[in-house]
Parts: C-alpha cells; sequence; structure tokens
C-alpha cells in the first residue's frame, strides 16, 4: 500500500499509468523516435486498453525527444514507484524509506511539478473539471508529458486518453478502465463464433446465447494473473472465497483516501460523505435483493453473525421448550451450531430433514417435519459441500403453512443465481461479502421490516439508541437497533461496489455461462477411473466434491497446489452432509465466472495424473 502526499498526484494512480504507458512501449524505447507511430509488438497483441495507450504513446512521442528526455521522464516516474514487468509490485516506498524525504532540490522539483501541473490543467480544461479530484490525479501524468505538448489540443486529446483510462471521482464509484468496461456489459460477451471453449459444440453444453467473453472478465481481477509455484494461478477455491475486482479494491481506496469517518453523528464534511456511501451501499443491496426497502438490510460480519443475530435476538425471544427447528442435513456448520445452541438453552427440538444420494432434500421427510411446533426453518440455497440447489420457494411454502418462520442461507447462492426475496418470500435472508467479489468481514442480513421492527436488539452500544437514561433505553428502528457499535463502513461501501459490478455483467449471464462450465467439469471428471463425484443433484451450481480411490484429499489438493491450482480439501465446515456419504472430507474445487475452460482441463490433467502415480505431492 503506497501513502499519497496529498500535495502530490497520487503515486498509485500514475504509478498504474505510468505503468501501463512504457509496458505498451517496446522495451528499447525505440517508438518514442520522432515520427514512429507503429505499435509495439506487446500493444498489438494486448487488449483494447493497451491499443489506447498506444496511442496515448504515440501521442507522447511527438514530443519527446530522445533520449535525454526520455530517461528524465522515466526517473521522474520511477521516482513514484515502479512496477516490475516479471513479478509483483515492487516501489520505492517499499524499498527505500528515505523516499518519504525529499532533499531542497526535490522539494523543488516536487512544487513545479505541481505548479506545471495546475497550469495545464486550467489552460486546458474546464473551470468545472479543474475543479475535481479526478483532475488533479489525471493531470498527474499529464503535467510529466505537458512538459513537451505545445498544442492545446492535443492537450486535450491527451487528457481525454487518460481521463478514458483512469479516473476517480470523488463524489461517486471511481471510474478507470475496469468500472468502463464493466459498465459496458457488451464488452464481456462474444459473438456466436468465439466461445472460449473449442470442444463444447461437439459435447452439446453451448447454449444459444451469446458467449461469455471469460478473458475480458478475469482482466477485471488483478490477483488472477499471479503465478503460484511458477503456474499460472487457478481460484477454484470460490465457494471459500471469492476474489476482487480492481473496481472493488480501488472503491475502498477510495473510501479511506477521501471520505473516511465514523458515520451518521457528526456535523462535518467527511461524515456526511461517509454516511452517504454507507447508506448508498445499503440501498445497493436492497436492490440486488429485490428488498421491498433498505430498511430491510442490516449489516453484519458475514453469514455466520447474521444467522447468530437471528438466532441470539428473535430466536431467543420467540423460541421455547418443545418448539421445533428444522434444518436440513445440507448445513454449513454456521446454520447448525448457532441453533443447537438455542435448542440447547431453550429446551426446543432441532429436527433434520435427510437428504437422497445425490445430495437432494427428501420434500415429503421435510414436508412430514413440519407440524404446528415448528417455529423456524433454517436452511441453505445453495450446499457449499456439494452444490446442491435446494428448492428453496416450495420449502419456505412448505414451512409457512404451518406457521413457522424462514432463514434462507444465501452464503453459496447470490453469486451463482438471481436472488429476490420478495419472490422467494423468506423472512431472512442472509449472505457474506467474500463470497460475492466483495471484501471480508462484511456480510448482510436481510429480514421482512415487520421482523425486524418487532425484534429486540442482541447487543447494546453506540449507534443503535434513540435516547438512554440510567432508567430506560430508547432502541432506534431497524436496522440501525441492529448495527450497534462502529460497523465496518468501508468494507460495506466496497460490498455494494462489488454488487454493482456483478449487476453490470448481470447474474442469468453468469449462471449460464457457470452452468456450462460446471456441465463440462463435470463429465471430464467423471472419466477419471477411481474418482467418485460426491454432490450430483439434479439442480447444482458451482462446487465439484469428489474423492479418488487410492489418494488421500490432502494429497490431491497438494498436487493441485503444486501445479497452481487452488482448492480445498477437508470437511467444509459441514461435517455431517459429508458424513452422510461415509467422508471425513473430499477435495472441492468450485467455480467462479472467472473460471476458464483451460483451467478444469488443467484441474483434469493433474487428478490424472494423481491417479496414475504420474506425479509426487509434496
Ligand atoms: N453458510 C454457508 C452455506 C457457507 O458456505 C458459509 C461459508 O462457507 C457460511 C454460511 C458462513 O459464511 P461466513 O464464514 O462468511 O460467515
Amino acid at each position: 500500500m503506497t501513502t499519497n502526499n496529498t500535495t502530490l498526484p497520487d503515486i498509485e494512480q500514475l504509478t498504474r499509468l505510468a505503468n501501463q504507458l512504457f509496458t505498451a512501449l517496446p522495451c528499447d524505447g525505440s517508438l518514442l523516435n520522432a515520427g514512429v507511430h507503429a505499435a509495439s509488438p506487446q500493444a498489438t497483441t494486448a487488449a483494447a486498453e493497451s491499443g489506447k495507450l498506444t496511442q496515448l504513446a504515440s501521442l507522447a512521442e511527438r514530443h519527446i525527444e530522445p533520449p535525454v528526455e526520455t530517461a528524465e521522464l522515466n526517473k521522474l516516474l520511477a521516482n513514484y514507484g515502479t512496477v516490475s514487468r516479471s513479478s509483483a509490485p515492487s516501489n520505492t516506498l517499499t524499498t527505500a524509506p528515505s523516499f518519504y524525504f525529499l532533499d531542497a532540490a526535490q522539494q523543488q522539483q516536487a512544487l513545479s511539478t505541481v505548479e506545471l501541473t495546475v497550469k495545464s490543467a486550467s489552460q486546458t480544461l474546464s473551470p468545472q473539471s479543474a475543479a475535481t479530484a479526478d483532475l488533479d490525479k489525471v493531470t498527474g501524468l499529464s503535467s510529466l508529458a505537458g512538459q513537451h505538448v505545445e498544442l492545446p489540443a492535443e492537450t486535450l486529446e491527451l487528457h481525454k486518453l487518460l481521463a478514458s483510462h483512469a479516473t476517480v471521482n470523488r463524489s461517486g464509484i471511481p471510474s478507470n478502465p475496469v468500472a468502463e468496461t464493466a459498465a459496458n456489459p457488451t464488452f464481456y460477451f462474444l459473438d456466436a463464433q468465439q466461445h472460449p471453449h473449442r470442444d463444447l459444440n461437439t459435447l452439446g453444453l453451448v447454449s444459444s446465447h451469446a458467449a461469455f467473453d471469460v478473458h475480458a472478465v478475469r482482466r477485471d481481477f488483478p490477483i488472477l494473473r499471479e503465478r503460484v509455484n511458477g503456474q499460472p494461478l487457478a481460484w477454484l477455491d470460490n465457494a471459500a472465497t471469492t476474489q476482487k475486482p480492481q473496481v472493488v479494491i480501488d472503491r475502498i481506496s477510495e473510501f479511506y483516501s477521501h471520505e473516511n469517518s465514523n458515520i451518521h453523528r457528526a456535523a462535518h464534511e467527511l461524515a456526511a460523505r461517509a454516511t452517504d456511501a454507507y447508506e448508498k451501499a445499503r440501498k445497493t443491496v436492497a436492490n440486488f435483493l429485490h428488498a421491498s426497502s433498505p430498511e430491510e438490510i442490516v449489516f453484519v460480519r458475514g453469514s455466520t453473525e447474521a444467522i447468530n443475530l437471528v438466532a441470539k435476538s428473535w430466536g431467543q425471544q420467540n423460541i421455547g421448550k418443545d418448539d421445533e427447528i428444522v434444518i436440513t442435513w445440507l448445513e454449513h456448520h454456521a446454520n447448525i451450531v448457532p441453533w443447537k445452541q438455542l435448542c440447547d438453552v431453550t429446551g426446543a427440538v432441532l429436527r433434520v430433514a435427510p437428504v437422497d444420494d445425490n445430495g437432494q432434500v427428501l420434500l415429503d421427510e421435510y414436508t412430514r417435519l413440519l407440524n404446528p411446533r415448528t417455529k423456524l426453518v433454517s436452511f441453505t440455497q445453495v450446499s457449499n459441500a456439494l452444490g446442491t440447489i435446494t428448492p428453496a420457494q416450495e420449502m419456505i411454502e412448505l414451512a409457512h403453512r404451518v406457521g413457522a418462520k424462514v432463514l434462507l442461507d444465501a452464503a453459496q447462492s447470490v453469486s451463482h443465481l438471481s436472488v429476490d426475496v420478495q419472490a422467494l418470500n423468506c423472512d431472512w435472508l442472509v449472505f457474506s461479502g467474500h463470497k460475492i467479489f466483495g471484501p471480508t468481514g462484511i456480510g448482510v442480513l436481510y429480514g421482512k421490516a415487520e421482523i425486524l421492527e418487532a425484534t429486540q436488539p442482541w447487543q447494546g452500544g453506540g449507534n443503535m439508541i434513540e435516547d438512554v437514561t440510567f432508567e430506560r433505553i430508547i432502541y432506534q428502528p431497524a436496522p440501525a437497533r441492529f448495527e450497534a457499535g462502529t460497523g465496518n463502513i468501508a468494507d460495506a461501501v466496497g460490498l455494494g461496489t462489488a454488487l454493482e459490478y456483478l449487476q453490470r455483467i448481470g447474474v442469468p449471464n453468469v449462471a449460464r455461462y457457470e452452468h456450462e462450465l460446471l456441465g463440462y467439469a463435470i463429465e471430464a471428471l467423471r472419466g477419471i477411473n477411481g474418482l467418485r463425484l460426491i454432490g450430483t443433484a439434479a439442480e447444482k451450481t458451482s462446487v465439484l466434491s469428489f474423492v479418488l480411490k487410492g489418494h488421500s484429499t490432502e494429497d490431491v489438493g497438494a498436487a493441485l497446489n503444486k501445479a497452481g491450482i487452488a482448492v480445498r480439501s477437508g470437511h467444509h465446515c459441514a461435517q455431517p452432509i459429508l458424513r452422510r456419504f461415509g467422508l471425513e472430507s473430499t477435495v472441492r474445487p468450485s467455480l467462479a465466472f472467472y473460471n476458464t475452460y483451460e483451467e478444469i482441463d488443467r484441474l483434469v490433467s493433474v487428478v490424472r495424473q494423481v491417479q496414475a502415480g504420474q506425479i509426487g505431492f509434496y
């Protein structure tokens, strides 16, 4: 993480632009020869952004005379931090503490850079845009180039190019190449001839919809460019957590750079900005879930905390001795332990709906468990261990018929399926931000307004009260009454951005792509001798649990890790369902929309080699 000196152009922004610019140039700098406009080999093969950068380079090149000025420009940019092409970002901030201290000459240079920036900005841009924060950042680089730009028209062109490449707008979401592509969903789709996997037609797995351009999506996720054990990272551990797109990373950085404050109570500008951002995120979540109002959205730490909140507030207030709570065998420990604890405290009874050998809830058995003593049903929409999609709407309807309330655990579903709480008619729904391309430490409890209003809070403290005396306490209405203390403000804002990002791509598009990818993976894994797939429900998503005869799940996981492929091996915090299949652990690759057919091919190839005894494990 770099640190900004507020009087200088934004270092990270500048570094990114500079590195993009120089990556697009040939290594020998030959493009900088006046009059040479041909793109470098890297630039011509690179994606659309790279094309823009080449344009930018060619604009700059007309005004830079080699070699002295190029070297100087390079030096200046290097001062702001460089990212080495071959490895992880390295910059002077991490390697040289003396970077923080300027000598007199450097101070002068920094000041004149800022002066030039301001002059160049005021000459070429409207007063309104000159006032924005983006301008400071954009002009950071353009001022360097601006030393060589003579014509206002060309400066403007340069600004336009830079602005279209990366700007941060204080009042809203950062807009940058990622945001731009995400804002333009057609960017993510290929025409019929361009399906990302050659063999799918023959397998009959291709839908008639425009193919999803997974490589366009992958460019939004910087971590997917990592190498692990010398191999490109294949992140197939999405049921545990998902990776974050650049827009989310930028949004959190933007929050801490320009908006950070505690929320709701202060009289100052930053409190207003932080409060606006936080409440906007709440609206985004409400919109994403089709809730009837943002007041139905409570920010919590994650699914686990959300379930505990319901168990320890509504549960303790409404469940008594001999009442019954129904869950299913598919549940994650987070949807077992709080209910078992509640039963232990209240004398209520925990009932568990069984599943068949494919991992599907036996609906008849489930229905038989429901009766007037059933006060609560809590079940998962997608099993984290098997990938089974439960018939949630039907199960909710059946539970309501006996007067039970229903909590739906959507931790594994929201990133794969469209979820509409009003259509489902669940009473509560929970999910975690980190499983849906958002930050860790933030999650959501949706609750019907009338239920939240009728529920006493779980935790007490600041933020959740309207008035306090030593004699009595008046609570805020929901959702504030459930958000005691200072919450995870920045990550709530980051979660809002993640949901907006996913909405721009479109959850139905994601679902369609993942369905094809999962079908391909199931077929491929089924072809491996001694491999047993665990969880073969007709309706399933994302998860591919398996065991391999003669090999421990740890060994298979280790062999995959050696090949740069991240999967989970273990009990997946769902021991009862694995034991239902006679197992203590499985290997669990799990997919997201940024995974590719090539990654599945790599997975299958390594498992085949393990099975054939061709590779060691550690
Ligand atoms: N429910 C399900 C179905 C899960 O898969 C998980 C996590 O894997 C959880 C709940 C708990 O989520 P968290 O650890 O984010 O609170």
